[in-house]
């Protein structure tokens, strides 16, 4: 699973529709994330915590909201398995695989097929 092509929409001032990133996949399917979801779900450990032996230990701070901390200044490929994601407010330490990207695409037909999220 790779990405074919990765589009970035800038946001429109005038109707209020926040950056999106596009993304084209190998398989035909195509992905739309929003810059703010993309930040939600970066999955550096330092925002998503670690997963030890199956359990996810999430950082014990809340994320506070920082001003530009969804706004993408760069995405970046790493060598050739994802993209790397640099924010706002300095943040660059999410490195977007493209079978994470994948597996949190937000449209229906992929939720739909994940199991759901354990509370
Ligand atoms: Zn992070
Ligand atoms: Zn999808």
């Amino acid at each position: 699973m790779r990405a074919t092509q990765i589009k970035r929409e800038a946001a429109n001032q005038a109707t209020g529709v926040p950056g999106e990133i596009l993304v084209q996949w190998d398989d035909g399917h195509s992905s739309r994330y929003s810059l703010a979801y993309l930040r939600e779900e970066c999955p550096c450990a330092g925002c998503k915590g670690e997963v030890l032996f199956g359990k996810v230990y999430r950082p014990p701070t809340l994320s506070v909201f920082k001003p530009g901390m969804n706004e993408l200044t760069q995405l970046k490929p790493t060598g050739g398995y994802g993209v790397m994601a640099s924010w706002g407010d300095g943040h660059d330490t999410g490195i977007y695989s493209w079978e994470y990207l994948r597996m949190i695409c937000p449209c229906a037909e992929c939720v739909a097929k994940r199991p759901a999220p354990v509370e």
